[in-house]
């Protein structure tokens, strides 16, 4: 992996926009006080995703953004793009080459870019994760702090020169596997506590569940039993209900032959009204002959006398 070109616009001191090629050789940048080197080194960490105005010599993060000069005035955004020859894929993407950019609008808006695509500052700072090239790595040593790193605790530069080793990973998984093995060790002695607990409410527990068998086989026996006596009782009901039906239709037959009757009877009762209504009749007629008769009769010997 090879640092090829860095870009620089509107940054701090690089108003117009400013190509750098790192040539095969190269090995500084030289210049007078003030010229800007240092401006140089901050372009660089500021891309890789500085999120620390102070360590880029500011007090707020617009202050990368050119401010003017008596000649010139000020810009509204800052940008930088720095391009590595990837071949050896050390940067953790396919890609051959990689070019990460970052601007920043005046307005705040903030941008960052991985071969012109828009990204979070999480993937590109994941693109340098054990590269060596970290924000806080060896490999970058801005003014002052050459000093800082000599005067820092073991551990601190222990830390830095594990990052630059590329170690930092594994240790990271490693401490991540130890703090797991600690877990998983503490959790298996609160299952021991548990099992212990539960060891010695174990007689207490064989007792409740012998009688919840036993409640469930009486339950089970009750519930048999109950289905037979209602089995039992539906088997009852029906057979009464037949019972029933047959006396209903017992005494239906009977009211019906009692109907039929008593419609004879009213037939022979009008039969009968009608006979005497005819014999009323003759026997009227019948007197009537008598009397004319009798006065036939009775003229006839008026007529001797
Ligand atoms: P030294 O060797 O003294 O540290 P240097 O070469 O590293 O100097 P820098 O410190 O990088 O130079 O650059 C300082 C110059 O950058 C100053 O002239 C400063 O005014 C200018 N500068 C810094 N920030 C801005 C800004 N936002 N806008 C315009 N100019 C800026």
């Amino acid at each position: 992996m090879k640092l090829k070109t860095l870009e620089i616009s509107g940054f701090k001191s690089f108003a117009d926009k400013t190509t750098i090629e790192f040539m095969p050789g190269m090995t500084g940048i030289v210049g007078p006080n003030g010229s800007g080197k240092s401006n140089i080194i901050e372009a660089i960490r500021w891309v890789m995703g500085e999120q620390r105005a102070k360590d880029l010599r500011g007090t707020k993060m617009s202050d990368v953004i050119f401010g003017g000069t008596h000649i010139r005035h000020g810009l509204n955004r800052a940008e930088v793009s720095m391009t590595f020859d990837n071949d050896d894929q050390y940067l953790n993407t396919l890609f051959s080459e990689v070019t990460i950019t970052r601007k920043l609008y005046r307005s705040g808006e903030s941008v960052y870019q991985i071969n012109g695509v828009d990204s979070r500052l999480r993937d590109v700072q994941d693109l340098f994760t054990d590269t060596g090239l970290g924000k806080e790595s060896f490999s970058i040593i801005s003014q002052g702090r050459v000093e800082s790193i000599f005067n820092a605790k073991p551990e601190e530069r222990r830390a830095i020169i594990e990052e630059v080793a590329g170690v930092h990973k594994y240790k990271q998984n490693k401490d991540k596997a130890q703090r797991e093995l600690e877990q998983t060790n503490d959790n298996l002695s609160r299952v021991g506590d548990i099992i212990y607990e539960i060891e010695q409410r174990l007689d207490g527990l064989a007792q409740q569940s012998a009688q919840a068998t036993d409640y469930l086989s009486q339950k089970e026996r009750y519930e048999l039993l109950d289905q037979s006596r209602l089995a039992l009782l539906i088997q009852q009901l029906n057979d009464k209900q037949v019972t029933t039906e047959r006396a209903l239709a017992d005494q239906q037959t009977q009211v019906k032959s009692a109907k039929q009757a008593a419609d004879d009877l009213e037939t022979r009762l009008a039969d009968q009204r009608q006979e005497q209504a005819d014999l009323s009749q003759q026997q009227e007629q019948a007197q009537q002959q008598v009397v004319t008769l009798i006065q036939k009769k009775n003229n006839s010997l008026a007529h001797k006398i």
